[in-house]
């Protein structure tokens, strides 16, 4: 017997992992080291005097049992998530479409009758359910004061934290549930496995649990190197999230890519041998095999190396030319590419957020990059600005262009391009 685990939870620092999160093997093996990161919400005020940080290793390991990738430090997530960390919501076109088209393939699939119950972990501001809502009772379970913005639409939510005691009231109040999302919350907390226990009391025997997370195909493919941060503990292929479902009793029915957050895995589950396994599974997991290999691994952090050697080529003759370089947008992983690429306000002047984001007026962690309000770009017309959220820069450059921004657009990877 193995000792359990410990978490960094409650620390107030960090545990390195020396075994894997889902299957416990210890033969974990490097990916890609990405430098050390100050913690993403670590922003001080502009004029503040640069003072001590923390700032943790970030390297990715690869599980060669289960095939999870998974950072090799936890940290307790009372660093990452601070108190005065307020909840953003950034709902993206692609994020409501994306809601939308699983409550359509939900009733294409698997009808729902209109007693059934569905819940959304991590629900938000009732985005997701508002889709279901219509057809029968829908509940929330959400950590977050967005959780409040949900009740105020009319979507009934528990704010709490997902654990067996907010499931036992969700259970006493409405029953146990036929459908169960989770979207974009497998990769967040520390002890994946007591997120899935509590589910399982929540899923009735005929339940489907369905979950989205960012693919890690889609990260290599697309070199989403900036998706690592702290706060990603986990990247999930098919192969490891059917791996630590099994290890529960539940087994994959159905699994689709999807177009969110530059690449995500969208994967139905259910007690093993209650619905057929549809064909989607094995494709994925041919695919997967063929994939996930130590040579692509490989191939995905030299490809990583020459892309951030050449997005600094290209702002250098931009700087060279004497030209202003403004930053779109300072999502979570913006910090992460400008840290690892070494990016300071000599380079990118600055970064801009929409009005009323609690980032203006702050820096971007690890530099004195100052954060400012949107409509500097329009005032100051700058020569370049680079996207941050290039993963929705189809939908960001024509947005931005019809404001009235006349410079040209940098979209910083996969391939570092000028538009
Ligand atoms: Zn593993």
């Amino acid at each position: 017997m193995q000792e359990p685990r410990k978490l960094a939870a409650g620390t107030g620092g960090s545990i390195v992992v020396d075994r894997c999160q889902v299957c416990e093997s210890t033969d974990l093996a490097p990916v890609i080291f990405i430098g050390y990161l100050p913690p993403v919400n670590a922003m001080p005020l502009i004029g503040t005097l640069p003072h001590e940080q923390p700032a943790y290793p970030a390297q990715v390991l690869h599980c060669r049992r289960c095939t999870l990738v998974q950072l090799g430090l936890v940290v307790d997530p009372a660093v990452l998530f601070p108190p005065e960390y307020p909840y953003t919501s950034g709902t993206t076109k692609i994020l409501r479409e994306n809601f939308a088209e699983l409550a359509q393939e939900v009733a294409a699939l698997y009808p729902l009758s209109p007693s059934d119950l569905v819940v959304d972990i991590g629900s938000n501001d009732g985005t997701l359910l508002s889709n279901f809502a219509s057809r029968g009772p829908v509940h929330g379970i959400e950590p977050t004061n967005a959780g409040k913005l949900a009740i105020q639409r009319g979507i009934p939510t528990l704010i709490s934290f997902f654990n067996r005691k907010a499931v036992d009231q969700v259970v006493a109040e409405k029953g146990r549930a036929k459908i169960v999302t989770a979207t974009n919350v497998f990769a967040h907390i520390e002890d994946i496995h007591e997120v899935v226990k509590p589910l399982l009391t929540l899923l009735r025997d005929d339940g489907i649990f369905i979950s989205e997370s960012h693919y890690l195909l889609s990260l290599i493919d697309t070199l989403q190197y900036d998706t690592i941060y702290h706060e990603h503990l986990r990247h999930y292929s098919l192969t490891s999230l059917a791996w630590l479902l099994k290890m529960h009793g539940l087994e994959v029915i159905h699994a689709k890519r999807i177009p969110t957050h530059g690449g995500s895995i969208r994967v139905y589950a259910a007690r093993a041998g209650k619905y057929a396994v549809r064909p989607t599974v094995a494709t994925i997991l041919a695919e997967e095999a063929a994939e996930l290999t130590m040579e692509k691994l490989q191939s995905f952090r030299s490809k990583v190396v020459q892309s951030k050697i050449s997005l600094y080529a290209l702002l250098r003759d931009i700087k060279t030319a004497g030209h202003r370089i403004y930053g779109i947008g300072a999502p979570s992983r913006a910090s992460t590419l400008i840290n690892y690429v070494g990016l300071d306000d000599g380079i990118l002047d600055c970064v801009l957020e929409i009005t009323g984001s609690y980032k203006v007026g702050k820096y971007i962690p690890g530099t004195v990059i100052p954060v400012l309000d949107e409509a500097r770009l329009f005032e100051d017309q700058p020569e370049y600005a680079m996207l941050l959220s290039w993963h929705i820069a189809d939908e960001l450059i024509p947005k931005l262009a019809a404001r009235g921004f006349k410079g040209r657009f940098i979209v910083p990877l996969p391939e570092p391009r000028i538009v």
